[in-house]
């Protein structure tokens, strides 16, 4: 019998395995406790559990655990390459403001949109995260800040590798487990999913209902423009994917987040910022404006400081809210997917010896 990995596991559906094994449900609580409070990865430490109850459920499920290949510190930005019981290798991003930590994670290996300035789709999509991978990014780096008495994370961006709304059902669960107050307790409104414009999912998101943050990455104002640099524009153009974002902000009562990344001479005119105005009309949004990471293989540069201030400028003077993103972390290749490109072979290591911890001791 093949056995599951814990914390693919609502709590409920830990439940129904707890009181199968004829322990009360209780217990279930208390095993939450040691997987996200206390990180623990393996069940021979949980003192509070009776022996033979550790036995059956390491007989049953398993505990997972990154191991770490890389850690690059900047400034402002900690980046992690880690290695999953499969030998791929994904990143995740910890960005340090003054007062919280956000958490950049990724939901794919890979990934399939083909967007053009985009270093994670090289190689394609190799395969989903589960739900188990998602939160042992999060609790990975959590334990280090936790060990270093730092501040803890309490903002969760799925900004890294990978599209999250082609891995659904999947990132959803991630999502409830991250929220569940006895899981790791994080506000719905503290997570932001993005996407390239997946129309169907965001149509699923908008009927899931929750609050968290939608982000889209528009990155064209036009259908000509938006197909050249995202094919997935092609399966979805503008006026479908605009009006799921008018659906989801009429729905869910939030303003949605539209991501422009600056182009030099592709994107970043006046009269690009003009259509986007017009585009964007009536539609509670805020728009993000995010500096292009050059990447090997491809020939776009980032925009001039002038441009970037003009085309800011520009749509504010219109009334729009806009944000500049600083630069953070480019000096160690933040930009998604770099690092595992750099490590080459899609970050895939054969030794996966030390993968999670799912011994008794
Ligand atoms: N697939 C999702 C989330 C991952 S990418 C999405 O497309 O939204 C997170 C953001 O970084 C997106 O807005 C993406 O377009 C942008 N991005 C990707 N590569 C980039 C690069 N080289 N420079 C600047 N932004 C980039």
């Amino acid at each position: 019998m093949q056995r599951v990995n814990i914390k693919d596991l609502t709590r409920q559906e830990l439940e129904h395995i707890i009181t199968d094994l004829g322990e009360p449900g209780y217990r279930a609580q208390q095993i939450w406790d040691w997987l996200y409070r206390k990180y623990m990865f393996s069940f021979a430490n949980m003192s509070n559990l009776p022996p033979g109850l550790r036995k059956r459920l390491a007989d049953k499920t398993f505990i997972s655990w990154p191991r770490l290949l890389k850690r690059q510190e900047a400034e402002d930005t900690i980046k992690y390459l880690l290695q999953l019981r499969d030998g791929q290798g994904i990143e995740t991003v910890l960005m340090r403001y003054r007062s919280w930590h956000s958490l950049c994670l990724s939901t794919q290996v890979g990934c399939a949109m083909a967007c053009k300035f985009c270093a994670s789709t090289r190689g394609g999509k190799l395969r989903d995260l589960s739900t188990a991978e998602m939160l042992d990014q999060v609790l990975f780096v959590q334990r280090e800040l936790n060990s270093k008495g730092d501040k803890p994370i309490t903002r969760v961006v799925l900004m890294g590798m990978g599209e999250p709304l082609d891995n659904y059902e999947n990132v959803i669960k991630f999502i409830y487990i991250l929220h569940d107050p006895d899981g790791l307790n994080m506000g719905f409104r503290r997570i932001t999913i993005s996407t390239c414009g997946l129309v169907p999912g965001i149509m699923k998101l908008t009927q899931e209902g929750i609050p968290v943050n939608l982000a889209v990455s528009l990155h064209a104002p036009d259908n000509k423009l938006r197909d050249k640099i995202m094919p997935i524009n092609k399966r979805y153009p503008l006026e479908k994917l605009l009006k799921a974002c008018r659906e989801y902000v009429e729905v869910i009562g939030r303003r949605i987040t539209l991501e422009y990344t600056l182009i030099a001479g592709m994107n970043d005119s006046l009269k690009h910022a003009e259509e986007l105005t017009r585009l964007l009309d009536n539609l509670s949004c805020h728009i993000n404006i995010i500096p292009l990471n050059p990447i090997p293989g491809c020939d776009y540069r980032p925009s001039s400081p002038k441009t970037t201030t003009g085309f800011v400028n520009y749509l504010r003077a219109r009334g729009m809210s806009v944000t500049q993103r600083r630069e953070m972390g480019q000096s160690i290749t933040a930009a998604c997917g770099q690092l595992r490109l750099v490590r080459g072979k899609g970050g895939r290591i054969d030794n996966s010896e030390g993968q999670g911890n799912d011994y008794l001791g």
